[in-house]
């Protein structure tokens, strides 16, 4: 049971790239009752990109295409936090330390991979957790405490 100063929305969306604009876009938005900076809806929506992708990307390489993201969104209006949990069901990371090191990437094509994925988001969020089940998929945990609110019109014109 949430408490009166917070506001949630749960949803479960296909594991396709096509869908990340829109789940960018959907919490970019979800976040303006916290009167968010330009700068703050940009670090979030990035955060957001590069977590969804991973999960689009890396959790299921056998059935791509044929899976599912949980995405669980939360603002607490008296911290002025958001909170963001991206879990897919997939095959895990073998090794976390490893993989958010900067440039460290599983991927075949490092042309389209950097490996800066974790190193980005932990640069644009606040703090970032992990739960990792090998071949039971990855839940990210990801919150950051919005800013100063005089941006806030400038903010809901950029989602
Ligand atoms: P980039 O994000 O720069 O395109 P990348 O995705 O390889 O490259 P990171 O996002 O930092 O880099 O992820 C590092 C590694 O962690 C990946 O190469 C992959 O092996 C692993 N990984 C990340 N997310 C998941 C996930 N949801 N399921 C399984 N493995 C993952
Ligand atoms: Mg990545």
């Amino acid at each position: 049971m949430k408490k009166n100063n917070e506001n949630y929305f749960e949803m479960k969306i296909k594991a396709l790239p096509e869908n990340v604009p829109f789940v960018r876009s959907a919490i970019a938005t979800f976040a303006l009752p916290l009167g968010p900076t330009l700068d703050d809806i940009q670090d979030l929506k990035t955060a957001v990109s590069e977590a969804f992708t991973n999960a689009v990307e890396h959790a299921y390489p056998e059935k791509w295409g044929d899976c599912e993201v949980d995405i669980n969104v939360s603002l607490d209006k008296l911290t002025n936090k958001i909170s963001v949990v991206i879990g897919d069901h997939g095959v895990g990371i073998k090794n976390f330390d490893k993989a958010r090191e900067p440039f460290f990437s599983t991927a075949d094509n490092l042309e389209e991979h950097s490996g800066m994925g974790f190193t980005i988001m932990e640069t644009f969020m606040d703090s970032l957790m992990l739960e990792n089940n090998e071949n039971k998929g990855v839940k990210l945990t990801m919150t950051k405490t919005i800013g100063n609110s005089k941006s806030c019109a400038q903010a809901e014109r950029s989602c």
